[in-house]
């Protein structure tokens, strides 16, 4: 009886679990956020690797003989509860709470035991390969031959051809490796948020914004420090005071330590821990039969060895040094005339820039920002997207549900009146908010039988937020970030595949960063940049100087991420890892070895790069230059016509590159959209380099 009661029990708290049933009876099936909780989230997991596991063995014991659907198509489709509870792994970046972030270090082991043992199933991988080695003869597409090869690849990758004990080794570093990383990211999360700069005196603080001031001391009091101002390590609480400043103590104080992230000794400290990520990733390399960790990473991207990214790198670092010179220059001048003594530091660079940029074009940022209020920004992103892609947007707000009340929803629809996709945005920084901003979905893209499944698809940014006597009002920088993210986000829309996988890596940039160049083209300022008080139209001659002064900096900006890109790729080449390898001393010696100016350091330090060391770009970092290269070049290709919303040049975009997600190999979509091969020219002469 007793038992009967408590099976009647679980049932009903199974019933009650929104991830375990069919659909979630929201509008889309949009994940009931506000009523999921850890425990449903643990419960999701459990079940969803216990069904993964059940279907990969249904794969096994299927009778018939191998063929892309029952193996190919079959694995593609499996895991789906599993997918499905993931989302808190999104939620934990943008929405992260000491709860959940217990939760991930629960989940990282036993999601890394899982996908081991399925990546390393023999009996999975021998119908794998039996697919793969006569794919070219059993009548497949081309989007199933591409997806049957790089399964193949991703398993062969994964260890499918190892020995027995080898297998062993690599399952147990993988472990060891998703545990490091997580540290290494749960780390930096910890020094970014409650690492503080307290000023005591108003005075220290001249030059800083009136809303970053007030911002300041609501961040003071709320640490228990009423009556004073803080700065945590957030960029839009740190970067202001970097830019605006005029007390040069301040700055450097501010600079070294979100710089210095992670390099405290303490228990924070991810010196250590980033040497033990790239010996395990490079003996995981080896063990795969590959020279170092960066030939392992590029061999599914579009430059395919570390030689043409040094070469791409290379091409880039001469001019750019030479541009910072330049800039340094005015820097030094302008130091002078504020009786500044001694050599420029790298605290010194954001604050005279800006100065330098405003005294040469008369730039007034609080001007400008006066015409870039948030929602006509959004406006004019929307406008961009229904100019090119004849997309257009309801919003949904308050209806659909949210993880965070502040988010907004809309559905986006295409030409012809379908509902492609649901958009989020979460715009605005709060705690357990990360830094900086990207695109993700809480559910990718898929066909179920013929019925094409919507992406539901968010921009996560920590913008400047409304102050109690003004809108949120943006900078340029955020303007721009903002069009960035939504490049990805209509790459999300617009993608019209049959099975999972993503494009390259190093061409993921290219729809975000070429929707930038749109941002502030004088047709689309017209649009949106209207002053918040007035709705008066942003003034030409004040468009004219924003792009003359966007290229100044470029000098600075590009030597700092290069730099940043070569340590990346210089800790992957390695090809052994010395037990004592100080990560910190490397990068410094590195740098120097190519003539850094000692007035810049890389744009994050190896401790704090989260880029590189917690997960997503190691060997990677290079990508965003790489991408900007073909997103210039691609601009071009509007320009040339006279028109920036061409609409044929718009519809190749579309169709060569938006749409067919990785069903093809980067560097040919290139060419099917280009004709040709991409140019270094255009991002030279855009950056103003050349
Ligand atoms: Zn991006």
């Amino acid at each position: 009886m007793i038992s009967a009661a408590l099976t009647l029990a679980c049932t009903a708290a199974l019933a009650q679990n929104p991830l375990l049933q069919r659909t979630y009876g929201t509008p889309y099936d949009i994940p009931p956020f506000e009523k999921l909780t850890v425990e449903d989230y643990r419960e999701g997991m459990l079940k969803g690797m216990e069904q993964h596991d059940a279907e990969i063995q249904a794969i096994i014991d299927c009778k018939d003989e191998p063929t892309f659907e029952n193996v190919i198509a079959a694995l593609d489709r499996s895991g789906e509860l599993l997918d499905r509870a993931s989302i808190w792994s999104t939620l934990n970046s943008s929405n992260s709470t000491p709860e959940l972030q217990a939760f991930a270090r629960e989940m990282s082991p036993l999601l890394s035991a899982h996908s081991s043992a399925i990546s390393m199933n023999k009996a999975l991988f021998d119908k794998i390969k039996y697919v793969y080695d006569r794919r070219n003869e059993s009548g497949l597409d081309e989007e199933q031959i591409r997806r049957t090869e790089r399964t193949y690849r991703s398993y062969v990758n994964g260890g499918a051809l190892l020995g027995e004990a080898q297998k062993k080794r690599l399952a147990e570093i993988n472990l060891e490796l998703s545990g490091l990383q997580l540290q290494f990211r749960q780390n930096l999360l910890h020094d970014t948020n409650n690492s503080y700069v307290i000023v005591r005196s108003l005075k220290e603080m001249e030059g800083l914004p009136q809303a970053n001031i007030d911002r300041a001391a609501a961040l003071a009091e709320r640490i228990g420090e009423k009556g004073a101002w803080a700065f945590n390590m957030q960029r839009s609480s740190c970067n202001p005071v970097l830019q605006y400043c005029r007390n040069r103590d301040l700055r450097r104080r501010v600079y070294l330590m979100y710089n210095d992230r992670c390099n405290h000794g303490d228990e924070y400290d991810n010196k250590d821990i980033s040497r033990q990520i790239v010996a395990l990733r490079l003996e995981k390399a080896r063990l795969l039969g590959y020279k170092n960790f960066a030939e392992l990473q590029l061999a599914d991207r579009m430059a395919s060895d570390a030689a043409s990214v040094y070469g791409l790198l290379d091409q880039i670092w001469e001019p750019a040094v030479a541009k910072a010179k330049e800039e340094l220059a005015d820097i030094k001048a302008m130091m002078k005339k504020d009786r500044v003594r001694g050599e420029p530091m790298p605290w010194d660079y954001m604050y005279y820039l800006d100065k330098a940029r405003k005294a040469k074009f008369d730039i007034d940022e609080d001007l400008i920002s006066e015409y870039l209020e948030i929602n006509n920004v959004q406006k004019g992103i929307f406008y961009v997207a229904n100019r090119l892609h004849g997309l257009s947007f309801i919003e949904r707000t308050p209806d659909y549900p949210v993880y965070e009340p502040t988010a907004r929803s809309w559905d986006v629809i295409d030409a012809q009146g379908n509902v492609i996709a649901i958009y989020y945005n979460d715009y605005f920084p709060r705690e357990g908010k990360g830094a900086g901003a990207w695109n993700t979905t809480f559910r990718s893209q898929k066909y179920e039988g013929p019925r094409r499944v919507q992406p539901i698809v968010v921009n996560v940014c920590s913008m400047t937020p409304a102050t109690d006597d003004k809108p949120a009002l943006q900078n340029t920088d955020n303007v721009t970030t903002m069009f960035h993210e939504f490049g990805h986000a209509m790459h999300s829309f617009l993608r019209n595949v049959r099975y999972s996988g993503g494009v390259e890596r190093d061409f993921v940039e290219l729809p975000s960063q070429i929707n930038e160049h749109w941002a502030f083209e004088p047709q689309v300022l017209k649009v949106y940049a209207r002053h918040y008080q007035t709705g008066e139209v942003i003034p030409q001659e004040l468009i004219d100087r924003i792009e003359a002064s966007g290229k100044y900096g470029q000098g600075f900006a590009t030597v700092e991420y290069l730099a940043a890109s070569y340590v990346d790729m210089d800790l992957h080449v390695l090809e052994t890892v010395p037990g004592d390898l100080d990560v910190m001393k490397f990068q410094a010696e590195k740098l120097a070895a190519r003539g850094i100016p000692s007035q810049i350091l890389p744009r994050y330090s190896v401790t704090n790069f989260s880029h590189s060391m917690g997960g997503g770009y190691s060997a990677g970092y290079y990508s965003y230059i790489w991408a900007e290269v073909l997103d210039c070049d691609a601009f071009q290709a509007f320009v040339e016509t006279g028109d920036i919303f061409n609409p044929e040049v718009a519809r190749r975009f579309r169709e060569c590159i938006l749409v067919p997600g990785g069903i093809r190999p980067g560097a040919q979509m290139y060419r099917d959209f280009r004709g040709r091969d991409p140019q270094v020219d255009g991002l030279l002469i855009n950056r103003g380099l050349k």
